[in-house]
């Protein structure tokens, strides 16, 4: 039976019929709801170091030689390899800087593309412009973080942009050769069935290539793991998060491949209860949830 599910395994495959491995580094940004220019403390769920893998304190060039030498010794035939830009916001710096950086990665050998994790609004036409030009001759996706396509939610977590400003970047990004991601978190306790459609139907009129769903976490060192020390309150269960992900992959476009669709914090990290189960061993359990009720990505996109 085919897979229910337009998965990035599957895009790789037969895009470069053989395994790609993304390389995260920590290009030593920041953001504007960190440094003051937009707000401080940053969104209320995020403490960077619980997914970082980079060490800022690195060249790019010295980051990505230790990640090549670390997958190689899993998988000794590698040969292609993308470079993640993922720690804070990574188009936040000057277009000349940014130049460079972007460069050091894509001259190493073997590195066939960049991934650029960042937010909406720390984009403008010079960057786009910069992008353009590598995506000529480089794998070249910007992965906007928007998490939720409510604007009560996002005023809730401080995240300082709106969903006007997630839809204004994916306009001036769009159509420029550039491939474009983004990254949902579902679960936020304030949410409602109500929100969940309203989120069906933004995310099918999205052009995008590229989608990283997450189910909320708690998470230690943040401001919502402070209030629920304080007060607590229900963080999603597995159960319920496969429901909410089946009805948004449902509407979601076929052609849109599917980078992630759990998170895996270290437990350490986790205020939350972690779910026991590995991202591939959700990710088969989701395959058969989809199954059972006879659902697939695209079923309800039209
Ligand atoms: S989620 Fe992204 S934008 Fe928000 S504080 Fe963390 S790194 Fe910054």
């Amino acid at each position: 039976m085919s897979s229910p599910l337009n998965l990035y395994s599957r895009y790789i495959k037969n895009t470069y019929g053989q395994r790609v491995q993304k390389i995260p580094i920590d290009g030593g940004f920041t953001c504007p709801n960190r440094d003051g220019s937009k707000g401080y403390g940053g969104c209320t769920f995020c403490n960077n170091d619980s997914f970082s893998m980079g060490v800022k304190e690195l060249s790019i060039q010295a980051q990505v030689n230790n990640g090549v030498e670390l997958y190689r010794r899993r998988f000794p035939e590698l040969k292609k390899f993308i470079v993640y830009f993922q720690s804070y916001s990574n188009t936040y710096k000057d277009v000349k800087e940014l130049e460079r950086m972007y460069l050091e990665a894509l001259k190493i050998e073997g590195v066939i593309g960049i991934a650029i994790g960042t937010r909406p609004d720390c984009i403008d036409k010079e960057k786009i412009t910069l992008l353009e030009n590598l995506a000529q001759n480089y794998e070249v996706t910007v992965e906007y973080g928007v998490e939720s396509l409510s604007d009560e939610t996002l005023r809730r977590v401080n995240r300082g942009h709106s969903v006007r400003d997630f839809e204004q970047a994916l306009d001036l990004t769009y159509g420029r050769g550039i491939k474009l991601c983004t990254h949902l978190i579902l679960g936020f306790p304030w949410e409602t069935e109500a929100d969940l459609q309203k989120t069906c139907q933004r995310i099918k009129k999205y052009p995008l290539d590229f989608i990283k769903i997450h189910q909320l976490q708690i998470i230690k060192g943040t401001i919502m793991g402070a209030e629920f020390e304080k007060n607590p309150f229900h963080v999603i269960e597995k159960e319920e998060y496969f429901k909410m992900l089946m009805e948004i992959i449902s509407h979601l476009d076929p052609k849109i491949v599917i980078q992630r669709l759990f998170s895996d914090y270290h437990r350490d990290y986790l205020i939350s209860e972690p779910w026991p189960q590995s991202l591939s061993q959700l990710t088969s359990e989701f395959i058969l949830f989809l199954q059972s009720f006879r659902s697939y990505q695209g079923k309800n996109f039209s």
